[in-house]
């Protein structure tokens, strides 16, 4: 079964580009039928103001809520996430004790909904906060109490982008692994996938760095010692990663076969929104370069596994006349 773990659906054009498509439900199943993908992780849109464009506030269905009802619609297809910001939650007035060390945010009342909903997933969190903010940790580790693995997009070191912020190095990324033993985190984006090369610069981590890769970085140390971490080769960033030094990919992909999704992020309509991951791991694997076990597991084995909460539905039966 090959399952596309990052997709979205809705208008994510920006003012300067309305000549491309947004993405429509029929357009998204239109697509996986055409790249011969089984199923589609929908990662609802809208949650953090980080992550808005303009012409998305505008768009039909733009709260989680009529996303996930649209998603119902494509049961057999789509398999559901929730999403959330984890600077939700607000307090009210503290109390004078809690004004040092305010209390954290139950967000268990909102992820019963999700779960009821039929999310089995959150993501992607895209709040520009640090990846080891204490709301960070709260939201993340309560997830993983629900059995609801979580994807992030992660930038370069402090604010001004979209996506949890981290050093060179990942220590923030440590950190919360290492306080989470129990949640299934899930990176991707410049700031994740930048680090598959060792000795980047700061301004690496907000672009797609290209050419071969010298030394390895911290991303393979981190996946190697973290069983709690997995990596979505979707976007630009992503695919850039697995493609710039085919040689290294290849050693690369098949050492962490286990810890790898196949995702696209594709975010606009017809054929100039298509992303080249799967076709590119389907020419590693004609050239035997990746292994059938291994593509295998990259391009749904590894999605079904950590999507605990998951079971496949089936195409309802075409009614009768
Ligand atoms: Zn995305």
């Amino acid at each position: 079964m090959i399952i596309d773990f990052h997709t979205h659906v809705g208008d994510h054009r920006t003012p300067e580009r309305m000549d491309r498509l947004p993405v429509t439900w029929e357009g998204l199943i239109e697509r996986l039928d055409e790249e011969e993908i089984d199923k589609a992780v929908v990662l609802p849109s809208g949650v953090s103001p980080e992550s808005l464009q303009a012409p998305f506030l505008f768009s039909p269905q733009v709260d989680i809520l009529s996303q996930l009802k649209a998603a119902r619609e494509y049961a057999d297809r789509v398999i559901p996430f929730g999403n959330l910001d984890p600077r939700m939650g607000c307090l009210g007035n503290l109390e004078p004790h809690q004004v040092e060390n305010p209390p954290e945010a139950d967000f268990s009342w909102i992820l019963t909904h999700f779960l009821e909903l039929g999310c089995v997933g959150i993501g992607e969190i895209t709040a520009n906060i640090a990846v080891d903010d204490p709301r960070v940790i709260s939201l993340f580790r309560q997830c993983g109490e629900f059995d609801l693995p979580v994807l992030f997009p992660c930038t370069g070191p402090g604010r001004g982008v979209y996506g949890l912020y981290d050093e060179v190095g990942l220590p923030r990324l440590e950190r919360l692994l290492q306080a989470l033993p129990h949640t299934t985190v899930i990176g991707h984006a410049p700031g994740f996938w930048a680090e598959i090369e060792g000795d980047i610069t700061p301004e690496k981590k907000f672009v797609y760095p290209t050419g071969p890769i010298r030394k390895a970085g911290t991303l393979s140390r981190l996946l190697r010692s973290y069983a709690n971490l997995y990596a979505d080769i979707s976007a630009n960033s992503g695919f850039n990663a697995i493609s710039r030094d085919k040689a290294f990919a290849t050693d690369f992909l098949t050492e962490f076969q286990d810890k790898i999704l196949f995702g696209t992020d594709v975010c606009f309509g017809g054929p100039d929104g298509r992303m080249p991951h799967l076709d590119y791991l389907r020419s590693l694997l004609e050239e035997k370069r990746i292994g059938q076990r291994t593509f295998a597991k990259i391009t749904g084995e590894n999605a079904l596994k950590i999507l605990k909460l998951y079971s496949p539905v089936a195409k309802p039966e075409e009614e009768k006349p």
